[in-house]
């Protein structure tokens, strides 16, 4: 090994090809390939990669060790839905991730950042604050190590939606990087990669030039200007005209199904007018975009409630009656508190043990 090369001090899943032959210089060749496929086809832990020695595996874990230090992990009660907490290497700043198993589909949650800085009010996460963006190793450690608790169940994870804690589009550079490893190393073809935005149109832009056609899902919650400046702040910055020429573009360019998200408030957001303006925005874009309902959960920090179940069904029927193409989440994890979207990840106002929340689901 070249020893007077310093190494890159970067998590195992930030590590590039290069850095690993820099590690294994005294090494044939093909074992960077033979660790990089234990890595990311074969889904290996380092301790569990039986084709290289001993010494080479601590010789790996030292130079480049996993980003996630796991805290706790819950299953529900159905064993379909688990949930992650982990902290960063420091030991600081917690997050979480999700994985949820379908009859059809095994789907990871991923966190994009460790809190949010978009500030709205109904986000556990968004109370919380921001701390700081997450590398692309962070990321697609997060889906790799939960890809490993599937195995073990004998599920292969397919898909990847980034909901969890963060912005996507705040950290739109890592995100990509995670993107492209996750289909290029991992295999998750782009139809089963699914973003998640409250609406940054710089970065919907920057989507639309990606090689890749994610699915986007755009949280939008509120039809009208007036309602949505105060329920997503960033809507001040991006408001609804330039984010539909965004979504426009995007469906136009990648030809992949965009998604609205609307969490429904109680008497703020699920009038049969919201249902009104929701249906001429939608129809907006052709193939009109599809409507992911979501009823909302609680959080310490916003004390208006979700819409009841029936009425939930009732907006659903309006927006059926007026032709738009609707589905409702459902709900799993309510008993191990993990809900996409809504993880503070045991920061000051959730503590870490059981709380309620419901769906995650893509
Ligand atoms: N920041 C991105 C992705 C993470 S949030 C975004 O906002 O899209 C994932 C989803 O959870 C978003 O649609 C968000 O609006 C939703 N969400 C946030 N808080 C929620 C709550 N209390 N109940 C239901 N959904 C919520
Ligand atoms: Fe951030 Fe999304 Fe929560 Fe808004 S809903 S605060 S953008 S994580």
């Amino acid at each position: 090994m070249n020893t007077s090369t310093e190494l890159r001090n970067v998590s195992l899943y930030d590590a590039t090809q290069a850095d690993l032959a820099q590690l294994f210089a005294g090494q044939p060749k093909y074992r960077v390939e033979q660790v990089w496929q234990a890595l990311y086809t074969q889904l290996k832990p380092i301790d569990e990669i039986s084709n290289i020695s001993a010494a080479m595996r601590e010789q790996l874990a030292s130079a480049f060790p996993p980003a996630l230090i796991l805290k706790t992990q819950q299953n529900n009660a159905d064993g379909d839905t688990v949930k992650f907490l982990w902290t960063l290497r420091n030991g600081q700043h917690p997050i979480e991730t999700v994985l949820m198993l379908y009859q059809d589909r095994a789907t990871v949650c991923v966190s994009t950042q460790a809190g949010c800085a978009m500030g709205c009010g109904f986000c556990a996460t968004g109370q919380a604050g921001f701390s700081r963006h997450l590398t692309a190793g962070e990321i697609v450690e997060q889906a790799i190590r939960a890809a490993q608790v599937a195995l073990k169940l004998e599920r292969r994870v397919s898909n990847v939606v980034f909901m969890g804690m963060g912005e996507p589009l705040a950290n739109e550079g890592p995100v990509r990087a995670a993107v492209e490893k996750l289909h290029g190393d991992v295999g998750i073809s782009a139809r089963h990669l699914t973003v998640s935005t409250v609406g940054i149109v710089p970065g919907i832009k920057a989507l639309t030039k990606w090689p890749l056609p994610v699915n986007l899902a755009v949280s939008l919650h509120a039809a009208r200007d007036e309602l949505r400046n105060e329920l997503v702040p960033i809507n001040k910055r991006y408001p609804l005209d330039m984010l539909m020429e965004a979504c426009i573009d995007y469906l136009k360019v990648k030809n992949r199904r965009v998604t609205f998200e609307w969490a429904l408030i109680d008497k703020v957001n699920d009038t049969d007018q919201d249902a009104e303006e929701l249906a001429v925005l939608c129809k907006r874009l052709t193939p009109g975009a599809h409507v992911n309902l979501i009823p909302l959960n609680p959080t310490p920090g916003y004390s208006t409630r979700g819409s009841s179940g029936n009425h939930v069904r009732q907006f659903a029927s309006w927006l059926e009656d007026l032709g738009v193409n609707v589905t409702v989440r459902r709900n799993r994890g309510t008993d191990i508190d993990a809900a996409c979207g809504q993880l503070a990840a045991g920061q000051a106002i959730t503590p870490v043990t059981l709380g309620r929340r419901e769906d995650t689901s893509d």
